[in-house]
C-alpha cells in the first residue's frame, strides 16, 4: 500500500472537476485534482458566461434542467457576487418565427419554475419607444425582457480551486494523468507533466472523471487489474462545437439580446467588458482532437448574417477581433442533432463488487457545477463513510463575502484606499477579486506602490498576487482566464509580462497563498 492514499483523485480542473474538489474537501476528504494545461482552460472559459436557466430548454421539455439551473442562478449569485451579476436580456418578436403566446408562456414558467426572489421578472417591450429597440432594424417592433446572470467563467474555476486549497486538497495544474489502473484497493494513477520528466505515481481510492471533451481519451487509458481491460465503455461521448466572436460594441445599453434564428436555434449579442459586443453561439457536431478546436469561416458568416439581420449595423467577418470555441462534451443519445441534444448532465458509476468505484461526468452546464458536485458526493459518499453533509449551498468563494448590491461599495473603498488607481481599474479589481482586491494590493496607498506597469491597469502586485495565489504561470492565464485583459494588450505590452514572467518564476513563488 502507498504511503499517501488520496480518497478521491479528480481529473480535469474544469469548472465540474473544480467544483467537486472543493465539496469533497469541504466534507473532510482527501483530495487530489490533477489538470493537463492551466485550470479553466477547457470548455469552462469557452461558453457564453450565462448562469442562465436557458429558455430554448423549455421548448425541448427540459423541465428539470432549467428548473434547477433556475434555482442555482440565485445561489451561485449569493456566492460570488463579484464574478456573477444580474443581466437584462432582450427577446425581440419576429413575425414568421415563434408567435408571441408561447414566448409569453415560456417566459411565465421561466419566472416562476425557479424560485426567483432577487431577480426581476419578464415583461412585455414596445421597441418602437424602447431604447433597446434604437439598433434594431425597423421591423422589429415588439419584444419580451427578463432577467439571467452573467459569469466570469473562468474565474468560476478558479475560486472554486482556491476554496478547494483552502479545505486541504492537493491540487495539480500542469499535470497530466497519463494512465491509471484499478488494483484491488485502490487506483494507481500515473501522472506526468509531459516531455522528459519522469512520471510519478499517486493511489486513491476512487477515480472521477471530470475531463468534459476529453472524458473518451481519459477513458480509453484506464485499466483494470482483473479484467485487463479498460473498465468503464458502457457509454459515449457526443462533442458539439459552440463558437463566440468579439466585435466593437455594437450598441449602447447594457442590456443583452437574444435572437431566434430561421434554423429554430437563438444567437446572442451581450455586452463584453465596457468596449466590445461578444455574438455566440454555433452548435456543430465535432469528431477531431478537443484540443484543436476553433472557429471556421462558416461559423463566423452564420454569426454575422444571424446578428445582421437584427441591427441596423451590419457586422462582417472584418470587424471580428477575437474569436474562441468550446466544446460541449455532451451524453451520446444517438441520432440527434446537435441543438436538441441535452444540456443536462449524465454521471456513470462504475463500482464492481468491492473495489475501488470510478465516477465519469458527460455534460453539464456551468450554472449546475454546484449541484453536480453535490450529485457526485451523494452517489460517492456510501464508499466513503466518514464523508461530511452537503455544505456549499450558501458557502461563499473566496472574495464573495459581500451582499449582491455591494459592488459599488467595495469599488469606493478600494478607492479611498489607493486613490490614482482609477475607476476602470477598480471596477476591473473587485469585479475579479471581491473583498480580496484589498488584501491583493496589500495596503498599497498608491499606484506607484505596486511595481511595474504591464498595461491597462495591470500591475506587478496583481501578477505575483496570480502566481502566488491563483496558479498563474503563463501570459495567457493571466491575460485570457484569471484578468481577461487580452484584448486591451498590444504585442509589445504581452512580451513585457512574459519576459517577467520567465525571471519572476525562475525564482520561485516567493509569497505563500493567501487564506481566503
Ligand atoms: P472542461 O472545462 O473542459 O474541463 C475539463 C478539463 O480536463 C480540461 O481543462 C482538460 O484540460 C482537463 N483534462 C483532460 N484530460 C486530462 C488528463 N488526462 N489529465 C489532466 N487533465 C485533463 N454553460 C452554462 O451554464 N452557461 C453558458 O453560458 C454556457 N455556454 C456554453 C457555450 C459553449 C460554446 C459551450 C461549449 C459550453 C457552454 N456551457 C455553458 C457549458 C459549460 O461551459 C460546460 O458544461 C462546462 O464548462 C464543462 O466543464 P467541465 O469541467 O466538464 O469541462
Amino acid at each position: 500500500m502507498p504511503a499517501q492514499v488520496y480518497d478521491i483523485a479528480v481529473i480535469g480542473g474544469g469548472v465540474n472537476g473544480c467544483g467537486i474538489a472543493r465539496d469533497a474537501a469541504g466534507r473532510g476528504l482527501k483530495v487530489l485534482l490533477v489538470e493537463q494545461n492551466d485550470l479553466a482552460s477547457g470548455t469552462s472559459s469557452m461558453s457564453t458566461k450565462l448562469i442562465h436557466g436557458g429558455l430554448r430548454y423549455l421548448e425541448q421539455y427540459e423541465f428539470k434542467l432549467v428548473r434547477e439551473s433556475l434555482i442555482e442562478r440565485e445561489i451561485l449569485w449569493q456566492m460570488a457576487p463579484h464574478i456573477i451579476q444580474p443581466l437584462r436580456f432582450v427577446l425581440p418578436h419576429s413575425p414568421g418565427l415563434r408567435p408571441a403566446w408561447l414566448i409569453r408562456i415560456g417566459l411565465f414558467l421561466y419566472d416562476h419554475i425557479g424560485g426567483r426572489k432577487l431577480l426581476p421578472a419578464s415583461h412585455g417591450l414596445d421597441l418602437t419607444h424602447d431604447p433597446a429597440g434604437k439598433p434594431l432594424k425597423q421591423d422589429v417592433k415588439r419584444g419580451f425582457e427578463y432577467s439571467d446572470c452573467r459569469v466570469d467563467d473562468a474565474r468560476l474555476v478558479v475560486l472554486n480551486a482556491m476554496d478547494a486549497r483552502a479545505h486541504g486538497a492537493d491540487l495539480r495544474p500542469r499535470t497530466r494523468m497519463l494512465s491509471a489502473r484499478r488494483t484491488a484497493e485502490h487506483w494507481d494513477i500515473e501522472l506526468g507533466p509531459g516531455g522528459s520528466r519522469t512520471p510519478t505515481h499517486v493511489a486513491a481510492r476512487i477515480l472521477v472523471n471530470a475531463a468534459g471533451p476529453w472524458v473518451g481519451v481519459v477513458a480509453d487509458h484506464l485499466a483494470d487489474e482483473e479484467t485487463q481491460r479498460t473498465p468503464q465503455q458502457r457509454s459515449g461521448v457526443h462533442l458539439v462545437k459552440g463558437s463566440h466572436i468579439v466585435v466593437p460594441r455594437l450598441y449602447d445599453n447594457p442590456r443583452a439580446y437574444i435572437f431566434q434564428t430561421p434554423d429554430g436555434r437563438i444567437v446572442f449579442a451581450i455586452p463584453y467588458q465596457d468596449d466590445y459586443t461578444l455574438i455566440g453561439t454555433t452548435d456543430v457536431d465535432y469528431n477531431d482532437d478537443p484540443g484543436k478546436v476553433c472557429i471556421s469561416d462558416d461559423e463566423v458568416r452564420y454569426l454575422c448574417a444571424a446578428i445582421s439581420s437584427y441591427f441596423i449595423k451590419q457586422v462582417t467577418p472584418a470587424d471580428v477581433i477575437w474569436s474562441f470555441s468550446g466544446l460541449r462534451p455532451l451524453f451520446d443519445e444517438g441520432d440527434v442533432s446537435a441543438k436538441e441534444r441535452s444540456r443536462d448532465y449524465v454521471l456513470e458509476l462504475d463500482a464492481p463488487q468491492g473495489r475501488p468505484p470510478l465516477l465519469t461526468i458527460f455534460g453539464g452546464k456551468i450554472t449546475t457545477y454546484r449541484h453536480l458536485a453535490e450529485d457526485v458526493l451523494r452517489q460517492l459518499t456510501p464508499f466513503l463513510p466518514a464523508a461530511g453533509p452537503p455544505w456549499t449551498r450558501g458557502a461563499v468563494l473566496p472574495g464573495g463575502d459581500f451582499p449582491v448590491d455591494g459592488l459599488a461599495r467595495l469599488q469606493h473603498e478600494l478607492l479611498d484606499k489607493c486613490p490614482d488607481l482609477g475607476d476602470k481599474t477598480a471596477a476591473r479589481l473587485v469585479h475579479a477579486y471581491g473583498t480580496l482586491a484589498a488584501d491583493m494590493l496589500g495596503g498599497a496607498g498608491s499606484v506607484a506602490d505596486l511595481g511595474r506597469h504591464f498595461g491597462a491597469g495591470l500591475y506587478q502586485r496583481e501578477v505575483d498576487y496570480l502566481i502566488a495565489n491563483e496558479w498563474a504561470a503563463s501570459a495567457d492565464d493571466i491575460l485570457w482566464r484569471r484578468c481577461k485583459l487580452g484584448l486591451r494588450f498590444s504585442q509589445r505590452e504581452t512580451r513585457k509580462l512574459q519576459d517577467y514572467l520567465k525571471t519572476r518564476l525562475a525564482k520561485g513563488s516567493a509569497a505563500p497563498p493567501l487564506q481566503p
